[in-house]
């Protein structure tokens, strides 16, 4: 009973005898769209004799129907026998098309539904150890219409491929449920505990910032930046100290300060503090 944590269980989707004994390891996945935007009203409907590893609803949930060890009649059967053979090594999935696009025939998807295809497709790859995820026919992610001549699945869901592969790739990688990707969730391997920041050393004080000019000599190899206070008065400043200013600006929301290039004589005309 081989069932994609991240298919919800409860939604399932009877697979009735629509399932055979696979003749292949698992090598890859194939797509297929719906045509149509109730995945369990379609695929319990009487008389449509439907069959795969599991369905994506439009807004995001994955059902689960045939267990990923038996092999799924999606994609072929006797009178398509390429179709057949892809059913053997890949998991499958029938995903949502959107309300809109199913009733006009244009096959839309929607972004939920992407983004769970995407991280399913993430979760066969790694617990499969199938590699990088990647677009193929055999050991890669296949549409329905590489195997058969078929519109399945539509233009929109085609197009999005290379975008739904990269996505995929970062759940494969990352592992994690829909939507983790996107908030940047890295659940595993667990996040190492981040060194406490260091702290920013005792600001150069702001006061009279509208008056302080920096300045670099621009023939000066060391590229020493100087600090011009509001009397006038210059002041090396060290690298060090430099990137402190820097830093404590920008954790401030402010501005770095512009350093003027001037010449030497320009800025020997301020006498040393
Ligand atoms: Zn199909």
């Amino acid at each position: 009973m081989t069932v994609s944590s991240l298919a919800n269980q409860k939604l399932d989707i009877p697979a009735g005898n629509r399932w055979s004994r696979r003749e292949d390891k698992v090598r890859g996945f194939t797509i297929h769209h719906q045509a149509g935007y109730n995945a369990h009203a379609a695929a319990t409907a009487a008389g449509r004799e439907v069959s795969a590893q599991y369905w994506i609803d439009n807004e995001g949930p994955i059902r689960p129907q045939v267990n990923e060890e038996f092999r799924a009649f999606t994609t072929g059967h006797a009178g398509y026998p390429e179709g057949a053979r892809s059913d053997h090594r890949n998991i499958t999935a029938e995903v949502s098309n959107t309300k809109r696009g199913a009733e006009r025939g244009t096959w839309e998807i929607s972004e939920a539904a992407k983004e769970s295809l995407a991280a399913l497709i993430g979760d066969v790859f790694r617990r499969y150890k199938l590699g990088r995820v990647r677009r193929g026919t055999y050991g890669g992610v296949a549409v329905h219409r590489d195997f058969v001549a078929t519109e399945c699945p539509g233009d929109p869901m085609v197009r999005a491929l290379p975008d739904i592969i990269e996505r995929a790739e970062w759940y494969r990688v990352h592992g994690g449920k829909p939507g983790d990707r996107t908030k940047g969730a890295n659940p595993k391997p667990a996040a190492k505990p981040q060194p406490k920041p260091k702290p920013i050393p005792a600001p150069i004080p702001v006061e009279d910032e509208m008056h302080t000019t920096y300045m670099r000599d621009t023939k000066d190899k060391n590229g020493t930046i100087w600090m011009i206070n509001s009397a006038g008065k210059r002041r090396a400043l060290r690298k060090a100290e430099w990137e402190n200013l820097k830093a404590q600006r920008r954790s401030m929301g402010m501005e770095i300060p512009p350093v003027e290039d001037v010449s030497a004589e320009e800025l020997a005309k301020y006498p040393k503090a």
